[in-house]
């Protein structure tokens, strides 16, 4: 899929309809046809949770892109019904944190996203799979999702996410449940944790970077594990995340795994890109490896802002190259 292809056949649009970038659906519909597109679809929902239906619509129609308006939710709604389709996927970030469109390079930028969907490169991208769903940036059980579920009653729109994370914090416990986990087979933890983690890309909720070596297209899941309880050792792991490597915290465990099962001593609320998704006492999560191909932006040879740095890195920014271990030591460290 190169620059300068001629007429696109079908392309379908799925779209938050409450989600807002740039002048908008209309501008968005305008610049669609600017393509040169032989069949346009086009889907609104009023929410996220609406969306599947209609990508499977799309796909039963032949579309041969998808184009995803919205935020996370929306996108992991949507590739979750795409994985292994082999029909590329556009995305729109008009959400309020877009952390999968970010994390690829994606900007905030109507007309420049529109123009990464129709001109950029087909990447084959991971995804991972918990409990049978898709999805693309991370899953948290525990402490994580107790906090998306508070944030969904209406903080997170008011506030932007990293307020509402640190927010977070001062109400929500990060009660400790008895945690048994298993790395491709393995047992790996068995102890009092808070929080467990899976990463897809590198920067998570708020913009922090908890997983310093995730890449999406490597075949592997990023797994952590916290054993922090209560404000102020949250706020420290918190804190030492954002200033370095999430593994130099006392309270975090980290390693990558293809395959991860999670059994809780009680059940613990998940998420799924920041989605609230109910609750569990076991839990799978697992990497689909090239489950998902995105029409994602033109690798640059030297990093400019905003751009992937380098093949298949994230660049939200310059830290993170100077972060890596030089030989590329798998984040997975016995501690
Ligand atoms: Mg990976």
């Amino acid at each position: 899929m190169k620059k300068g292809r001629g007429k696109v056949g079908t392309v379908a649009v799925v779209a938050h309809r409450k989600k807002s970038l740039g002048g908008g659906l209309d501008e968005l519909r305008r610049l669609v046809a600017d393509q040169g597109v032989e069949d346009l679809l086009w889907y609104e929902v009023p929410k996220s949770k609406k969306a599947p239906k209609q990508v499977r619509k799309a796909l039963k129609e032949g579309a041969d892109l998808v184009l995803v308006w919205g935020g996370d939710g929306m996108v992991q709604r949507c590739v979750d019904v795409l994985a292994g389709s082999g029909t590329p996927v556009g995305i729109i970030p008009a959400g309020t944190a877009n952390m999968f469109a970010r994390n690829l390079g994606i900007p905030e930028d109507l007309p420049e996203a529109v123009r990464i969907a129709f001109h950029g490169e087909d990447r084959r991208l991971d995804l991972g799979r918990v409990n049978g769903e898709h999805f693309a940036v991370m899953a948290g059980i525990g402490f994580d999702a107790e906090m998306i579920k508070d944030a969904d009653r209406g903080l997170k729109d008011r506030m932007g996410r990293a307020a509402y994370f640190w927010t977070g914090l001062r109400h929500v416990r990060g009660e400790l449940v008895t945690t048994k986990i298993k790395v491709d087979g393995t047992p790996w933890f068995e102890g009092e944790a808070s929080c467990v983690l899976f990463g897809n890309v590198g920067t998570i909720t708020g913009g922090i970077e908890a997983f310093d070596d995730a890449r999406p297209d490597d075949g592997w899941l990023e797994v952590g594990v916290t054993t922090a309880s209560g404000p102020i050792q949250w706020a420290r792991t918190l804190g030492r995340m954002s200033v370095s490597r999430s593994d130099s915290s006392p309270f975090v465990r980290m390693t990558r795994a293809r395959k991860v099962t999670v059994k809780l001593g009680r059940p613990m609320s998940y998420e799924l890109d920041g989605g609230a998704k109910g609750t569990v006492s076991k839990l799978t999560a697992e990497v689909v490896p090239g489950g998902l191909i995105l029409r994602a932006p033109e690798p640059v040879a030297s990093g400019r802002e905003g751009e992937p740095a380098a093949e298949g890195e994230t660049a939200a920014n310059g830290r993170r190259a100077g972060d890596r271990s030089a030989d590329g030591v798998p984040a997975g460290k016995n501690r």
